[in-house]
């Protein structure tokens, strides 16, 4: 039996089901929760419910937005010639926060045969239906320096080099076998500045 009570046992196992919470942190919010007034944990799960309801997937990048087109594809301060493909929305946030000033393609995963993740099940078929006219002038690849994001880099090269496009790829410099949030804004500024052709 739970030394919780139960509803207090299953906020604390809906916390721990979170990304990068343990037992003991999601014991510790669970106890904030509680101990705050009614008004704030209603605040909290509002916010929850209505990020979850509000967010939809922009329908040129893919990535969350509340409107679409998202701000990003709709920025006139933007060099619409330029996107950079990456594997995840926090992927973006991570990017443009040094500064990048072209558009992006949220792939929402990377070709991982192990998995059994091909190129069907991921956002391919829409990067390429972006490239069929002659706005975009380079493809950055910006997937994670791991060996799925290495294979999703070099299968997205052999598929759009031949359109005539220069694609590139995020220098290395960055830590293999990381994940591109991780990663700290110089490393990341350097490693887009240090793009190679592929
Ligand atoms: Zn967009």
């Amino acid at each position: 039996m739970s030394v919780y009570a139960r509803p207090i046992a299953r906020l604390v196992e809906e916390l721990a089901k979170l990304p990068g919470i343990g037992p003991k942190t999601a014991q510790r919010l669970a106890f904030h929760i509680i101990s705050g007034t009614r008004e704030a944990a209603e605040d909290l799960a509002e916010a929850i419910v209505q990020a979850k309801e509000k967010t939809i997937y922009c329908s040129v990048c893919s990535n969350l937005t509340e409107a679409d087109p998202c701000p990003i594809c709709t920025s006139p301060g933007r060099d619409q010639g330029v996107i950079c493909v990456v594997e995840e929305p926090k992927d973006v946030i991570a990017i443009d926060r040094t500064g990048f000033k072209g558009l992006y393609h949220v792939l929402h995963g990377a070709i991982s045969p192990i998995d059994g993740i091909g190129p069907g099940d991921i956002r391919v078929k829409e990067l390429l239906q972006r490239l069929q006219d002659d706005t975009v002038q380079e493809i950055i690849l910006g997937t994670d320096p791991n060996v799925e994001g290495e294979a999703t880099a070099m299968y997205l090269a052999r598929l759009i080099k031949p359109l005539g496009i220069k694609v590139t790829r995020m220098a290395h410099g960055m830590p293999v076998g990381s994940d591109l949030e991780y990663v700290d804004e110089v490393t990341l500024a350097k490693a887009l500045e240090g793009r190679r052709e592929l």
